[in-house]
């Protein structure tokens, strides 16, 4: 039977019922990793605060417990991108606090969820992919030669692969049940089922007004989107567990997290219990940017992400599929997270992560609490701190673009599949994506 849901959250987190206090030190407003970290990193400088987090659902509900459970080293944004947009040593700076922030989820995450630092590696099924992998090498990936990769993952028809140690393979909703555990025993006060909106000096939480100097909007793709960021749709499905023979003629007995260096975006990971979770986008654009649920279920990219997976492995050709689902992510013009705090209303969001907020949530979340407490820390230099927000294009332009781009991503793909060279469609995209 297919289950249409995220395969990690199998069951309900059950936290004792708290009373709602009409004050607090910090309201947090989303039950996601970027709410749950920031209440994290404000407790460990301050552990006296009084800290409510007020999810309108139940913890883990958005992208944080559905995920494809990439704890991932890399920036949306492109290496050579960020170093000239910010320069050498701006850019090391950022991918090494990346890669420490996944030594420090797996330090504090217990055995349930499962962290397994064993990197990742992008794979090439044209010259086309090699040559854009080839581009890609540096002190943190190394390139791999058609035996060398095939050896790591047995992909039909694989060319060359890039592999970097700088990744976890997670169990997401996991992670969100053991930090939601670590802050109900820290004193950290949580209520599901509970919208809440940022109001003067405070926030209101189903009709109560609850008073609070600061208060953290943590709602990612579900916030105002104005024009600062759109929400995209990834979506992904499940395999039933993968017998032992057939994972020894898969490969990748470490657990490491795999991709094809295709223009769609697609990431898989090794479960612990042996499945493979997958997933791509694919589903379109909301017009005026507005959530749509019946996204997550779009039939025909579960299809197509099913077909990839076979695509890659013929053996899983009769293999069941047991969950599939989706979610948003929230993505900037310029694909950088947004980070603001503003001490005079006391207000702070976050968020932005275009699909690559696993780890970039932890490190954002540690910085504001740096921020929020006037702390001392390096990070708080970074280039996306309290820095502007570039602007989406207005509607409908901002409609036919990103639709239109999508379509061309697939498209180059498709062309690259055939003529086996770069896509000439990928010409004009490349600029346009702006990574
Ligand atoms: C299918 C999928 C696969 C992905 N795979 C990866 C991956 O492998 N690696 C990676 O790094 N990233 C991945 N991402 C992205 C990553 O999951 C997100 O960037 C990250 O989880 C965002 O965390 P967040 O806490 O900011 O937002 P969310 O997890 O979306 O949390 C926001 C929460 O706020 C709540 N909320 C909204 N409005 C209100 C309100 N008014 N009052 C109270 N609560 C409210 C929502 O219910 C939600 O629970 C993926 C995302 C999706 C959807």
């Amino acid at each position: 039977m297919l289950v249409t849901g995220a395969l990690w959250q199998a069951e309900k987190i059950r936290i004792p019922r708290e009373n709602l206090s009409s004050q607090y030190d910090i309201c947090i407003i989303g039950g996601g990793f970027s709410g749950l970290w920031s209440a994290h990193h404000l407790l460990n400088l301050d552990p006296s605060l009084k800290i409510a987090i007020f999810e309108a659902r139940e913890f883990g509900f958005g992208a944080s417990g559905r995920n494809g459970g990439w704890a991932s080293g890399e920036f949306p944004v492109s290496k050579d991108s960020l170093i000239s947009r910010i320069g050498e040593a701006k850019t090391s700076q950022l991918l090494e606090a990346l890669n420490h922030s996944i030594d420090e989820i797996a330090e504090f995450s217990d055995a349930s969820v499962g962290v397994t630092k064993a990197g990742s590696l992008y794979f090439a099924r044209n010259e086309a992919q090699l040559s854009r992998l080839k581009e890609r090498v540096d002190d943190d990936h190394v390139f791999l030669s058609a035996n060398e990769a095939s050896e790591m993952l047995n992909v039909e028809g694989i060319k060359g692969g890039l592999f970097t140690k700088n990744c976890a393979t997670i169990n997401p909703f996991n992670l969100i049940k053991f930090l939601v555990h670590s802050l109900s025993k820290r004193g950290v006060h949580l209520f599901e089922d509970s919208f809440a909106s940022a109001t003067n000096g405070g926030v209101l939480v189903n009709s109560s007004y609850i008073k609070a100097p600061v208060v953290i909007q943590a709602t990612e793709a579900f916030g105002d989107p104005g024009r600062e960021f759109i929400p995209l749709y990834s979506l992904m499905v499940a395999t039933e567990p993968i017998s032992d023979s057939v994972w020894k003629e898969i490969g990748n007995s470490t657990r490491f997290t795999f991709a094809e260096a295709s223009h769609m975006v697609n990431y898989a990971q090794r479960t612990t219990d042996n499945r493979i979770a997958i997933g791509g986008r694919g589903a379109t654009y909301p017009f005026g940017s507005k959530l749509n649920p019946a996204k997550e279920k779009t039939a025909k990219v579960h299809a197509t992400i099913r077909s990839l997976l076979v695509s890659w492995f013929p053996v899983l050709k009769d293999i069941q599929f047991t969950h599939a689902w989706g979610g948003a992510v929230a993505i900037t013009r310029d694909w950088e997270p947004y980070l603001h705090w503003d001490r005079e209303s006391g207000f702070a969001r976050l968020g932005g992560y275009a699909g690559d907020g696993v780890t970039m949530s932890y490190l954002a979340s540690k910085i504001l609490a740096h921020e929020i407490l006037d702390k001392p820390n390096e990070l708080r230099g970074l280039h996306f701190v309290n820095s502007k927000i570039r602007k989406w294009e207005p509607e409908p332009i901002r409609y036919l673009g990103v639709n239109t781009l999508m379509k061309l991503s697939g498209l180059a793909d498709k062309e690259e599949r055939i003529t086996n060279k770069k896509s000439l469609v990928d010409r004009v995209i490349s600029p346009l994506i702006l990574r």
